[in-house]
């Protein structure tokens, strides 16, 4: 190893990270022992190891040109996550950082940094698991509960007891928010798993966004929701998803603007894409959690954040329907002022 201070070479010999060392000319030339904990080779074994003999096949392409990038971009921290293999024929999660540092001469290496985190993933694989299992066992139970809420509803309405039939129409909504949630779950375990398809067909998108807007507003009594259209053009998408993004972002926007009285909806085109703004004037959205509010389960944190109930998944949905469809989703918003959720989509 280059670098012969003593003390920090106890310190990076005694890291339960594993260190490496790779040269300008693509060598691996230092790895701490930390990598037999890891791995189960050798520091002399690891070093004689290639890369296709223990990474991933899957993840096996874009190392290659991760690790391109890494020994030309000076200064620049990479990092990513791959399955290499243990010496015991297991699979490990190993997160992996690489700083190029070609430029300090006392190391002129790119410096990667190995991290073992397959319990993490474990828990995280188990945790998804958990959630698909529990939300296909709740939806059963829960489409019968809706169908015989149904048959209270129209039983009462024969009974002249007002009573009976509000509590009815309660146990509907409240049958409503619950298939709502789970579904959401349903949709994160699908996502998770690769298996969101898309039946994709032509139709207008204007059409598409009056509907959603009508059949809204029909159970919104607290918001205006005024539309602007003038995008005029057929899209090839799943009109179903394409109509769920757009009841979430209004559904937002009336939930977060307990105060305002109306909801803008426009849809123009632009370049080849048709784009369509949710623009709502409500409480908005701190800067940092700007980046955060497509992850899944990120709640942006408020003063008021007891009001509003929901998991955090619906805008992580959102994107990814929108991923799916070679579209984008973003958001410009103003803390007090309010908040405009972009999408776009391609026209062909
Ligand atoms: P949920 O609403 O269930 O918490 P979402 O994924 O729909 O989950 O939204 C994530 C977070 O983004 C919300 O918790 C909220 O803090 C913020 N957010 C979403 N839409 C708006 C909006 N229109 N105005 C202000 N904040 C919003």
């Amino acid at each position: 190893m280059p670098y012969r201070d003593p003390y920090f070479r106890l310190l990076i010999e005694h890291s339960t990270d594993a260190i490496a060392l790779v040269n300008k000319e693509g060598h691996l030339i230092y790895v701490s022992p930390a990598i037999e904990q890891i791995l189960g080779y050798t520091p002399q074994q690891f070093l004689k190891v290639k890369p296709t003999d223990i990474i991933h096949t899957d993840e096996l392409g874009y190392i290659t040109q991760i690790a391109a990038s890494a020994t030309t971009s000076r200064g620049k921290t990479i990092n990513f996550i791959c399955r290499a293999k243990h010496t015991n024929g297991t699979w490990r999660w190993i997160d992996v950082t690489c700083t190029n540092l070609f430029h300090v001469p006392e190391l002129q290496a790119v410096v990667i940094n190995f991290r073992d985190i397959t319990e993490q993933k474990e828990i995280e694989s188990r945790k998804d698991e958990f959630i698909s299992v529990a939300s296909h066992e709740l939806k059963t139970p829960l489409a019968t509960l809706k169908g015989f809420s149904q048959i209270l509803i129209s039983s009462s309405e024969k009974i002249s007891d007002p009573r009976i039939l509000y509590f009815s129409h309660k146990i509907n909504d409240q049958i409503d928010r619950l298939s709502a949630l789970v579904n959401d779950l349903l949709d994160v375990s699908k996502i998770q798993a690769g298996k969101l398809s898309l039946n994709k067909e032509n139709f207008e998108i204007d059409n598409l966004i009056r509907e959603i807007t009508v059949d809204m507003q029909n159970i919104i009594t607290s918001h205006k929701i005024e539309i602007k259209l003038s995008a005029n053009t057929k899209i090839c998408a799943d009109k179903y998803r394409i109509s769920q993004v757009m009841a979430n972002l209004i559904s937002n926007a009336v939930k977060y603007s307990p105060n305002a009285k109306t909801i803008l909806i426009t849809s123009k085109r632009v370049n080849g894409h048709v784009e369509i703004c949710v623009m709502d004037f409500g409480i908005g959205i701190f800067k940092k959690d700007i980046s955060h509010i497509f992850e899944r389960f990120y709640q942006a944190r408020n003063k008021i954040r007891k009001s509003f109930s929901g998991l955090g998944l619906g805008l992580y949905i959102c994107s990814e329907i929108l991923k799916q469809h070679n579209g984008k989703i973003w958001v410009e918003s103003e803390k007090g002022i309010g908040s405009t959720f972009f999408i776009k989509l391609p026209v062909k």
